[in-house]
């Protein structure tokens, strides 16, 4: 008989862009509702880089929840050139941050600042390892010698590999991992427990040719970009296996509408409302939902070390509806994903129990 509801813990987020002001306001009830905690992505302008600016920001992310909901932001240090080796540990040590993020400069959305050349923050490295501090890293080369869909490729083979063999036992999340060759490298390592990878549910449901289907997709345009249909299928493999070096990172990252519809278009994919759907979608067709819970609730927490969550969240199967655009308090659209596949419905049909509409 086919499973018509389904409970487990209530997940967490291991990566998520929720910006500052009016957009933050805008999409934070979207998470909250969904997830108990979230690894915070720190490109804002200017970028968080110590450990006093992500205080503020938590801060600035507390004040922005809705009365009566908990979650738990979980902040990231923006790694840049000359971040301080000091400041990190002493934001680690307070708890303020929970992890450092590696973005090679030019790489994604206001990754201008990043690091220009990892050999030159050894420094940092050294630290982050003797902590026991996780570096996440934003798997990309992004200097104008490399293909555009090679870019994850590269950066294993260049950058990665060489990284891991200067320090075995810094604890690495690649994240958003988007190739065959990526899921290959990770599983390779499976015996070394400080390397896992964290895959979106967009890069689960959509190969490259989503970007051009009828014309372009402005909608389905993120970084890493969308990569073949063998690297889609390798992904929900190792996803759907249940391996703990797999877990959820959503990669929700909105932008307003107009910044997406435009002749130089944004990357980046606002998933938070519809991202657990899509992946319960996902392990049901690949006949694997009794892994949804090793993905969404069991993995992450075992890498970073942090308990497991208290709360639960249950899916119900129901008819597949409109997905709506939101509206930030200047009225300005977002929209979420997976827009535009009808008119009238998302094609998803496992939704999460919501308490009360939002
Ligand atoms: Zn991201």
């Amino acid at each position: 008989m086919a499973v018509s509801s389904l409970t487990i813990p209530k997940p967490d987020d291991w990566h998520l862009h929720l910006r500052d002001g009016s957009l933050l306001k805008a999409v934070i009830p979207f998470t909250a509702r969904h997830f108990a905690r979230a690894i915070i992505m720190p490109n804002l302008t200017p970028p968080i880089v110590t450990s006093d600016q992500a205080k503020a920001y938590r801060e600035r992310i507390r004040q922005a929840l809705p009365e009566g909901m908990t979650f738990t932001p979980l902040m990231t240090a923006y790694l840049t050139d000359t971040t301080q080796p000091d400041d990190l540990k002493r934001g680690f040590e307070e708890g303020i941050f929970v992890a450092a993020k590696l973005y090679p400069a030019g790489s994604t959305t206001n990754a201008e600042n990043g690091v220009t050349d990892v050999q030159a923050i050894a420094p940092l490295l050294e630290t982050l390892q003797r902590i026991g501090m996780p570096l996440l890293i934003h798997g990309e080369i992004a200097t104008p010698d490399v293909d555009f869909f090679d870019r994850e490729t590269v950066f294993i083979d260049r950058v990665l590999i060489p990284l891991r063999r200067g320090f075995p036992e810094l604890k690495i999340v690649l994240e958003h991992i988007t190739t065959r060759h990526a899921v290959q490298y990770v599983a390779s390592e499976s015996q070394n427990s400080e390397l896992a990878a964290t895959i979106t549910p967009h890069h689960l449901l959509l190969n490259r040719n989503a970007l051009f289907k009828g014309g372009i997709r402005p909608h389905h345009f993120c970084l890493p970009v969308l990569k073949r249909e063998t690297d889609r299928l390798s992904l929900i493999e190792a996803a759907t296996s249940g391996a703990p070096m797999f877990f959820v990172g959503t990669d929700s990252a909105p932008h307003l509408r107009t910044t997406k519809e435009s002749a130089q278009g944004a990357g980046g994919i606002f998933s938070a409302p519809t991202a657990l759907s899509i992946y319960a979608e996902i392990f049901e067709k690949a006949g694997a939902l009794e892994k949804l819970e090793a993905f969404l609730c069991l993995n992450g927490p075992l890498f970073y070390g942090l308990p497991l969550n208290a709360g639960s969240l249950t899916f119900e199967k129901e008819e597949p509806e409109a997905l709506k655009p939101i509206l930030t308090e200047e009225n300005v659209e977002i929209i979420p994903f997976l827009p535009f596949m009808s008119e009238s419905n998302s094609g998803l049909s496992w939704r999460v129990k919501e308490k009360e509409p939002l």
